[in-house]
């Protein structure tokens, strides 16, 4: 049996656990907090749409979207709460409904998913309480022109029916976990690695702090924010750079909870407004964090684990302002949320699922800032990559084809390869 070692505890690596651990490898999970789901995915808004410029990645979240549905039945029998989807719809406010939009549109609806275009007089019927004004080009905070009144309206929408997002990331990871277990997976918790080097008996001897060493045939690097330094220790470059990006997510006090009837807030993704934002503890606060709009300047962070990782009021004011414009019942809430990091691939925000030049060693990383949606597939789709090179078959030169078993499709991973050159993507969180 090959033994395996994925550096990471997060919500993707309990993923590759399961799936690897049903394939008859022998894993170990090593994280170096003390539970897993307790680095990045611990932040997440764990938005689950399909409305992606990769036509494979549509897909992919499709694909997810239809596990998350029935999370009890993927996992099999475990003795816990269920994370749950919720599904309140999601609506995306392009800053233009131009070819982009409607590649995707169509993309979307070629696989069946339940999306329309909607005007902006649609809009305004079905979500009275959101303001259809545009603000695009979105202009900071510091800008004079920030709160000046605009005529111009929003050029449309697109609502993604079932779209939603997963209550809670962390139970969702705490529920792969015991999936994996229940397999015969292992979890070392306050593990961390600190040198993966080659070994005799086995390729790898993977070191942690405590001078354990754990003898290795394979090493999967799922170690989020810290992927740049986990493949440094492996002394593996790739083509495609990763690096981590730091964020926020701001909690506001949602008015519409007091209205009756009280409306089912959606998820929007307010493209034309520069942030998204969605409904959280039950419908009481609504949370934003940034669609990335060119006016703001990035906070890239060279050690991940020198950063400030309590919210600011500087973000705060950008983000609630933004988002009062377009709920305008919002008030200003006390500054309430969580600042964590991305791992983004620069060149074009999509993850990187591959092998690497080193043999036995793998990486599913760079997921910036949207994959945890993705991860019960990325999950699979490791699984079957790292089976098929063990075996022999070279995924450079014949990439895995993964099938998508709910929506019935294959799908060519090379999109997610390290070799795959720059994706033409929207270069954001959007994807
Ligand atoms: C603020 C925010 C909002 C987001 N919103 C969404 C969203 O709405 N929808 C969506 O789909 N995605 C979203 N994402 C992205 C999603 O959460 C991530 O893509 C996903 O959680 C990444 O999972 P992971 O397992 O790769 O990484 P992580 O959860 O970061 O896990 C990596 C783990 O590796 C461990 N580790 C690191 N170095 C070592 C070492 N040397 N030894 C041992 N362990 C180590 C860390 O402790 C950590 O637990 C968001 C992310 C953030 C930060």
């Amino acid at each position: 049996m090959k033994q395996v070692s994925i550096v990471g505890g997060g919500v993707i690596g309990c993923s590759i656990a399961l799936q690897l651990q049903k394939l008859g490898f022998q894993v170990h999970v090593l994280e170096r907090n003390g539970e897993v789901g307790h680095g990045s995915t611990s932040a997440s808004c764990a938005i689950v749409r399909r409305f992606y410029s990769q036509p494979e990645m549509i897909a992919m979240a499709h694909e997810a979207a239809s596990i998350w549905a029935h999370w009890g039945a993927f996992l099999g029998p475990i003795d816990d709460d269920l994370a749950m989807f919720r599904r309140p719809g999601m609506l995306f406010l392009p800053p233009a409904m131009d070819e982009t939009t409607d590649a995707i549109v169509t993309e979307m609806k070629k696989l069946g998913i339940r999306v329309s275009v909607l005007s902006a007089e649609q809009v305004k019927e079905r979500f009275p309480y959101i303001d259809v004004s545009s603000h695009f080009p979105v202009r900071a905070l510091e800008d004079p022109t920030f709160f000046d009144a605009t005529e111009k309206q929003i050029a449309g929408a697109v609502f993604e029916e079932d779209a939603g997002y997963i209550v809670s990331p962390g139970l969702a990871t705490l529920n792969l976990r015991l999936a994996a277990e229940r397999e015969g997976a292992r979890f070392l918790m306050n593990c961390e690695v600190v040198s993966i080097r080659q070994g005799e008996a086995s390729r790898f001897q993977v070191e942690t702090k405590d001078g354990t060493i754990l003898p290795s045939d394979i090493v999967v690097n799922v170690a989020g924010p810290h992927s740049s330094v986990v493949n440094q220790m492996a002394g593996v470059v790739l083509p495609l750079k990763t690096r981590a990006l730091r964020r926020e997510v701001h909690a506001m006090v949602n008015p519409l909870f007091a209205s009756s009837p009280r409306p089912d807030v959606p998820v929007v993704g307010d493209l034309d407004g520069g942030i998204y934002f969605r409904p959280d503890a039950g419908g009481r606060d609504i949370l934003v964090g940034s669609a990335d709009p060119d006016c703001e300047v990035k906070e890239w962070i060279d050690d991940p684990d020198e950063y400030l990782d309590t919210v600011t009021e500087a973000y705060r004011q950008r983000q609630c302002y933004r988002l009062m414009k377009r709920i305008p019942s919002m008030g200003l809430s006390p500054c309430r949320g969580v600042a964590a990091l991305y791992d983004v691939t620069v060149q074009d925000w999509y993850p990187i699922a591959d092998k690497t030049e080193r043999p036995g060693y793998y990486v599913c990383i760079g997921t910036s800032g949207s994959s945890f949606k993705t991860s019960p597939v990325l999950g699979q789709l490791m699984a079957q990559l790292i089976k098929a090179n063990e075996q022999g078959q070279d995924t450079d030169l014949h990439p895995l084809q993964l099938e998508l078993k709910n929506i019935e499709m294959t799908i060519d991973c090379r999109f997610l390869s390290r070799l795959r050159g720059t994706l033409q993507t929207s270069g954001t969180v959007i994807g």
